[in-house]
């Protein structure tokens, strides 16, 4: 990370980026070295009940950041995404083909243009194996929309080019980094991936940024989301990272957060009520509750629910679009 003057011909929005998001040059704090034991105790004493009752027959249960925002939100939506399972759509897979192509950006050495970028994102994740991705999605497509999600995963890798400084080597920045905590002797297990992680890891001195980058609107949910970043990334590292932001691409704006003790101890809780309810509903089967909101707009059930009637009248009411 930057601790020194800013690079020379950084634009206003690159500079904004380096003095106000990753704090150039400011002190970085210092933790305790058993806060990653006190919050798996936190989250292992809370749990064990439940846990007590995975382990048979196999069961065990996996939670990520999407599912405990669902089962959080609306327990009868989580229950409708599980049963749907995963779909591309050419907002995902645009949004996948933007993600691997900010990550060449980092890594190539021959500075590619944009739209280079963006074409050898789309060779990468079609000539890659494996059943994940959306190399099968796209195989059926006409040239047309190909060129669809080329422009638009185009248009997201310029913003990022344009407003990120140029991620130097020092800074150790690492994309698309995956971690998992296992929890209740490997019973609980809890999933991450944070875009982009930035700062090198030095004793217990918080050093590290992580940034999830966002091509919509901001959403009270990534507060959530971050918050969950640093509680399993304190947890992995033995010290938590300083901050934890949401960069939005289309209006160059970031929200973040400083993380202290209270706000992972918050993301331990958060963490563990989610959990419950994900056995509740998927082992125990318990009914799910229904919770009218904004996810009622995009929701599997939203035909056959009171809660997105009760959700567009609510808009209908305050005189926002249903
Ligand atoms: S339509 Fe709304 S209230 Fe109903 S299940 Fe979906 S998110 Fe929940």
């Amino acid at each position: 990370m930057p601790t020194s003057s800013p690079p020379l011909g950084l634009n206003p929005a690159q500079q904004q980026v380096l003095a106000g998001l990753m704090a150039a040059g400011e002190t970085r704090p210092e933790f305790d070295p058993m806060l990653p034991a006190r919050l798996v105790d936190l989250l292992e004493d809370r749990l064990a009940e439940t846990a007590g009752r995975l382990g048979g027959d196999g069961i065990d249960i996996t939670a990520a950041k999407t599912m405990l925002g669902q089962v959080h939100q609306c327990e009868r939506w989580f229950l409708a995404e599980q049963r749907e399972g995963f779909t591309w759509s050419p907002k995902t897979a645009a949004g996948t083909v933007a993600h691997k192509a900010i990550e060449l950006s980092v890594f190539c050495r021959d500075a590619p243009a944009p739209m280079d970028l963006v074409d050898r994102a789309v060779e990468r994740l079609i000539d890659a194996g494996g059943s994940w991705g959306p190399r099968e999605y796209l195989s059926g497509w006409a040239e047309a929309e190909v060129a669809d999600l080329r422009s638009d995963a185009c248009d997201r890798v310029t913003k990022f080019l344009e407003c990120f400084p140029p991620l130097k080597p020092q800074w150790r920045p690492v994309l698309e980094s995956r971690t998992t905590v296992q929890l209740c002797d490997g019973r609980i297990t809890l999933k991450g991936k944070v875009d982009l992680a930035l700062g090198r890891r030095d004793g217990n001195r918080a050093t590290v940024l992580l940034v999830d980058f966002k091509s919509g609107a901001a959403h009270r949910s990534h507060v959530d989301d971050l918050r969950y970043y640093a509680l399993l990334d304190t947890i992995r590292s033995g010290v938590p990272p300083f901050r934890v932001a949401s960069y939005y691409l289309d209006s160059a704006r970031w929200h973040h957060e400083d993380v202290d003790e209270d706000l992972l101890e918050a993301a331990a809780h958060r963490v563990v009520e989610g959990v419950i309810k994900l056995v509740e509903l998927t082992v125990d089967k318990r009914p799910p509750t229904m919770t009218a909101g904004t996810a009622c707009a995009y929701c599997p059930e939203r035909n056959d629910c009171d809660g997105a009637r009760q959700w567009a009248d609510q808009r209908a009411a305050l005189g926002l679009d249903a």
